[in-house]
């Protein structure tokens, strides 16, 4: 199956009871046992549920993955991730990385004796010189956020080979739409399904996908001891969004693109940060190793004037000022006074979040709509 008949038939089985052809809402904690043990493959939904089962086949189908795993967050997927390591193991991470992983790691998994490094991975022979003997775990954004970094997945995963590290993959920003990290060599791809997945701002949850064995038995080890799930309800949201990621994505892509060829040519622009222009440092890798260049820009108006950015923000109409991106409504954020309100000036200015940095998510409105908006805003 090709990409888009996979969104919406992949791992799919017609529910057995009835033949529903959209899974059915499990809403059940328990199932009934003729004999202690005699059930159909389901005891407790922590462990497993229809609903969620059926969206795990779709996860694993859309990342070409063999095992998906479904959680109640993107962080609590993340969370999973960290518990296969030990006292003692090393992470070396993306450093323009999303501040609530940054958070996880250093006020989490630090206190338990993991040493994480925040590496700029740009070159991704930046990476090998902090691989140690304790090294288990490279950990990747890309397109990073909110500076729309582009890492080379398949450099890395040559390096992460070498050494026998694993590579995970946080793809929430590309979708398997655009990348598919498993085919790149990743070990793990792991979703904030809240985002582009879900697609609809309708949802919180979070997916690991892998096509190793071994590995999927001990994230579902992970998974089932620290309980993290989503419900059915969430699950069968995500499962209806995924079939229309590819139209969704589609659409998004188009928009972005206009949208950042009009910052670009506007005279009150400074600066605009897109993978899709020729001039992005990465441009050729993000050409390589993505179908298209999505739906995330940031860009700095002349002046970096703090109080200017905010206007703009606040004028914005159809672009909803709120945290969050990914649904079909476009949303805009200020990353200095909301995401990265709490790292301080000189640090976040040093990888590029400067007071004027105004980030899109760009939706799939009418693409007119969308540029008569910012130009009311900008002026
Ligand atoms: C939102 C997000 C997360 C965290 O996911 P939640 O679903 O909010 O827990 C992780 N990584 C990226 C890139 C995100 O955008």
């Amino acid at each position: 199956m090709k990409f888009n008949t996979k969104t919406i038939h992949g791992g799919q089985k017609h529910d057995p009871a009835y033949g529903a052809v959209m899974p059915p809402i499990y809403q059940t904690s328990t199932y009934a046992q003729t004999t202690p043990g005699g059930h159909k493959g389901f005891e407790y939904s922590r462990t497993h549920n229809p609903t969620r089962q059926a969206l795990e086949h779709a996860f694993a189908s859309i990342e070409n993955g063999n095992y998906g795993l479904a959680f109640g967050s993107g962080l609590a997927a993340i969370d999973a991730v960290m518990k296969l390591l030990q006292p003692g193991d090393e992470v070396i991470s993306t450093n323009d990385l999303y501040g609530g992983s940054y958070r996880l790691f250093t006020k989490i998994f630090e206190g338990f004796g993991i040493k994480f490094h925040f590496v700029g991975m740009e070159n991704a022979a930046n990476i090998e010189q902090y691989i140690t003997k304790n090294t288990k775990l490279i950990w990747v954004e890309t397109p990073t956020n909110p500076m729309m970094n582009i890492i080379d997945i398949k450099a890395t995963a040559a390096i992460a080979k070498k050494h026998r590290v694993l590579l995970a993959v946080d793809n929430t920003f590309a979708t398997p739409y655009l990348q598919q990290p498993l085919n790149l060599g990743a070990d793990l791809v792991m979703h904030s399904a809240t985002k582009y997945i879900g697609g609809h701002s309708d949802l919180v949850m979070g997916a690991l996908i892998v096509k190793d064995k071994a590995l999927a038995d001990r994230l579902y080890f992970i998974q089932n001891a620290s309980g993290a799930v989503c419900g059915p309800q969430d699950s069968f949201l995500a499962l209806r969004g995924i079939k229309t990621l590819h139209v969704r994505m589609q659409r998004h892509c188009e928009n972005g693109k206009a949208v950042a060829e009009y910052l670009a040519d506007h005279p009150k622009i400074e600066k605009v940060y897109w993978p899709g222009f020729e001039d992005h440092p990465n441009h050729d890798i993000a050409k390589a190793q993505m179908s298209y260049f999505g739906g995330m820009i940031s860009f700095v108006t002349k002046g970096n004037d703090y109080d200017e950015a905010i206007r703009i923000v606040e004028k914005l109409k159809i672009f909803t000022l709120a945290e969050s991106l990914g649904g079909v409504e476009s949303l805009s954020g200020h990353p200095a006074s909301m995401t990265h309100a709490s790292i301080p000036k000189e640090e976040r200015e040093k990888t590029g979040v400067v007071d004027a940095l105004i980030r899109l998510s760009v939706g799939i409105e009418d693409e007119e709509d969308l540029i008569n908006d910012l130009e009311q805003a900008i002026g």
